[in-house]
């Protein structure tokens, strides 16, 4: 008797034998990946050649013929495990915190309530409160895990605007000027919180850097006291730790004190580096962290975890509470009761991935002690990288890096900035197109610089010097 579509479809020997074959399938991969890779970091296409690929491709064959397109899915994606991606802030996630995945995609809790989550709502409490403690917070703090720093990143000015707002503006709307403070290089996603809660241009003031990118917290005063003359009513202070442009930290001491003698909210952006303070040789960078009124922390950046899972934290878990100020009555008895374990009240969204379950995974198997090994690691390579720039005639570091983000760039005597900017461009539209390696590039003030991101566990000073020589290569011939 044939079995109907969906009888097929949840078919558990047929699951058995596709999952067996795609974990060998995927572990052969990392084989490869971890030797002398048998492929390129990325196989460049157009948006169009790509579209027009996948749209052949497209026919419905049965479950059985899956395991070929889940290769094509293995070779066309860009390879974030090759030693050669250097690119943007994303990890290859640690294979158990993979596998996790699985099994959450598989079991598909949702969250929202706790007995729609038993199991990832009381370990989403364990993983916080490791974040916590790891960061310095006292018992008084609390927090959740939600998709992304930057809901986080809105979430928790959410939190500052219920907290230091002189109005109810959840019941009642804006009635006043509100404005945060932030540095020029602040990730955008904190400008578009702003600009969705409807406090627009206005509500954004951004202060200059140093040469080295740091917040000038010695204007912070004088900003304060200018929005104040203009009739805005300005109720925090974010500081990045680090920015993303430079991985550049700010001054979290300085911005702490300013903050506590003018009565204003602390948030600490620190979706990429706060992840510093695992580090043993490297949480200096975040002191003052543990002063902070929030703080938000990616782990599918710098903790190994596949995306997304970032940590949205509470120096005074009650001020969580305060973010959704809403009733929502059929899911919960009682509004007025913190109830930590039903999530949705201090999350935007309401069915949630298990999330806690793949960062557990980690601690579970490897201790806490995985993560300041990762960190430590992929910063001390930053600065070998820095170091072989250095002995390079040809190449200019932007800044000394504090992170595990480096931005140089090749140079010729005599060229104007304009020439270098466009010489550096090409530069990086050479590498992207031939794949054998994959960075970014950014612009600071007017000068465009090559940037790369170290996130591979397995990238040495040996792919380092590859790349210079590749990009000496091309810039020969540009
Ligand atoms: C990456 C990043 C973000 C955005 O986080 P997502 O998890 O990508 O949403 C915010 N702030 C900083 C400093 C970042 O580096």
């Amino acid at each position: 008797m044939n079995k109907t579509l969906l009888e097929e479809a949840y078919d558990p020997e047929s699951f058995r034998k596709i999952g067996h074959t795609l974990v060998d399938t995927l572990a052969d991969y990392l084989t490869d990946m971890k030797g002398e890779p048998s492929q390129p970091v990325t196989q460049w296409q157009s948006p169009e050649q790509s579209l027009h690929f996948w749209q052949n491709e497209q026919k419905y064959e049965g479950n059985k013929n899956i395991q070929p397109f889940f290769e094509q899915v293995l070779a066309r994606s860009i390879h974030i495990h090759h030693k050669h991606y250097m690119g943007h802030q994303v990890v290859p996630p640690a294979p158990l915190a993979a596998l996790s995945g699985l099994l959450t995609g598989f079991l598909n809790n949702g969250m929202a309530v706790y007995e729609m989550g038993s199991v990832s709502t009381a370990l989403e409490k364990i993983v916080i409160d490791m974040l916590n403690h790891t960061i310095g917070f006292s018992k008084e703090a609390g927090g959740l895990l939600t998709s992304g720093g930057t809901m986080a990143n809105l979430t928790a000015l959410l939190a500052a605007r219920s907290a230091k707002a002189p109005h109810d503006v959840w019941e009642n709307g804006n009635k006043a000027q509100l404005a945060i403070i932030v540095s020029e290089e602040a990730h955008y996603c904190v400008e578009r919180a702003v600009r969705i809660m409807g406090w627009g241009a206005a509500g954004i003031i951004k202060i200059p850097v140093t040469d080295q990118f740091r917040m000038r917290t010695d204007l912070l005063n004088n900003y304060l006291k200018d929005a104040t003359r203009e009739g805005k009513k300005v109720i925090a202070v974010v500081g990045s730790a680090c920015s993303t442009s430079t991985g550049t930290y700010d001054d979290l001491t300085q911005i702490a004190a300013f903050c506590q003698q003018h009565n204003l909210w602390f948030h600490v952006d620190g979706a990429h580096g706060g992840a510093a303070a695992f580090s043993q040789k490297y949480k200096h960078l975040v002191a003052g962290l543990s002063e902070a009124d929030s703080v938000v922390i990616d782990f599918h950046k710098m903790l190994l975890t596949p995306a997304l899972v970032t940590g949205l934290l509470f120096r005074n878990e009650n001020h969580s509470y305060g973010t959704f100020a809403q009733k929502a009555q059929y899911l919960w008895e009682s509004t007025e009761d913190k109830e930590w374990f039903n999530l949705a009240k201090r999350t935007l969204e309401c069915t949630k991935l298990m999330m806690s379950v793949k960062v557990y995974s980690l601690l579970k198997a490897y201790g806490p002690q995985l993560f300041d090994d990762y960190v430590t690691r992929q910063y001390d390579l930053a600065a070998t990288f820095a170091s072989l720039i250095r002995e390079r005639k040809s190449f200019e570091l932007a800044l000394a890096p504090s992170s595990n983000i480096v931005c140089f760039r090749y140079t010729i005597p005599g060229l104007t900035g304009n020439e270098l900017n466009k010489l550096n461009a090409r530069i990086r539209k050479s590498i992207l197109e031939k794949g054998d390696f994959y960075i970014v590039q950014t612009q600071l003030s007017e000068t465009v610089f090559l940037r790369v991101t170290l996130m591979n566990p397995f990238t040495t000073a040996h792919e380092l010097n590859a790349l210079l020589d590749h990009v000496e290569e091309i810039a020969a011939t540009a």
